[in-house]
């Protein structure tokens, strides 16, 4: 590998530079501005593509995103860095939980999506031919939605291929989150990891903090995490202090409510359940219990709902085998 202009839309930084600034993408007959970072290593190395905001009211994911943008070293990196730190500038600016206003879809189950889409699936495609594509490993940092707790996990997708799954896992292991939840790639659609894998990128999922805030102790574990890769990678030189053993969950399980009503939960995330436990259950506004949750399976509970108000179809929490 050559050291090479590192370019997204129109910005470009040649070898040794660090450029940032705004890229107008347009989608579905709307343009927005998307604030890319370009960190183009001095010397070889692989290139490093690191989203955030791909669901915008995820606020951790955000802030390390853009504070690893204003603080990679250019001349410290064997390889490039591209960095969108709010990967969906319309749902951050309007504090959108799940969806995109303009059509209502959830991004990150369009991808690699659709040019001629409507605009959140025009939005993905335009990011995923234009940014991750060029990819040699990937990482897509998100959180708990503004309604969401959720006990700090990465996730990837196996593909069959031992190039790409040898990498991802190296890269999983080294992050420095424990809870690791590693399937088959197979049957997974519109996420941006698996769109990824399926394009042959070793691709992480990381997700830390939630409900609205942005906490600095969940900054820092999504930021350190992706230097950790970097140094893994060999980006960078070897990371001083060494990472706890990652704990593999082969699946989780995901209970959704079945009717509009008011959510109890009897659990936390980072409670451990059996098979059979009761979780809590949805009630209409009198008090009447409208659904029993029982567990369906013994496992942590990895991610909770903490709204009050809950829709019909909703996720209430995810349970990792
Ligand atoms: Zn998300």
């Amino acid at each position: 590998m050559k050291t090479r202009n590192l370019s997204v839309g129109t910005l470009v930084a040649s070898p040794g530079m660090v450029v940032r600034g705004l890229v107008d993408v347009s989608a579905a007959g709307l343009t927005v501005p998307l604030p890319v970072f370009l960190v183009n290593g001095a010397t070889d190395g692989p290139t490093l593509v690191v989203t955030a905001g791909i669901h915008g009211g995820e606020y951790p994911c955000v802030e390390a995103a853009a504070r690893l943008g204003r603080t990679l070293d250019a001349a410290a990196i064997r390889g490039q860095v591209v960095i969108v730190p709010s990967a969906n500038p319309v749902a951050f600016r309007s504090r959108s939980i799940y969806v995109t206003p303009p059509d209502g879809k959830n991004l990150n189950r369009e991808f690699p999506g659709s040019a001629g889409g409507t605009f959140t699936s025009a939005w993905a495609n335009w990011l995923f031919e234009n940014v991750i594509r060029q990819a040699d490993a990937y990482i897509d940092m998100h959180g708990g939605d503004m309604i969401e707790a959720l006990v700090p996990f990465t996730a990837w997708n196996r593909t069959g291929r031992p190039e790409v799954d040898d990498v991802t896992r190296r890269m999983a292991e080294s992050y420095g989150i424990v809870h690791v939840v590693e399937r088959d790639l197979e049957g997974l659609f519109g996420m941006t990891h698996a769109a990824a894998a399926r394009a042959g990128i070793p691709a992480l999922l990381t997700e830390a903090g939630g409900q609205g805030v942005w906490d600095e102790g969940s900054v820092e574990i999504l930021q350190t995490g992706v230097l950790r890769v970097m140094a893994r990678l060999g980006m960078t030189d070897p990371f001083a202090d060494a990472v706890d053993p990652v704990i593999v969950h082969p699946g989780w399980t995901w209970l959704r409510s079945e009717h509009d009503g008011l959510f109890y939960p009897k659990v936390s995330v980072g409670d451990m359940v059996q098979a059979g436990r009761d979780l809590g259950r949805v009630a209409d506004v009198w008090g009447d219990t409208l659904q029993s949750l029982v567990a369906p399976v013994a496992g942590l509970v990895l991610f909770e709902v903490t709204s009050l108000a809950m829709n019909d179809g909703d996720p209430l929490l995810a349970i990792a085998h």
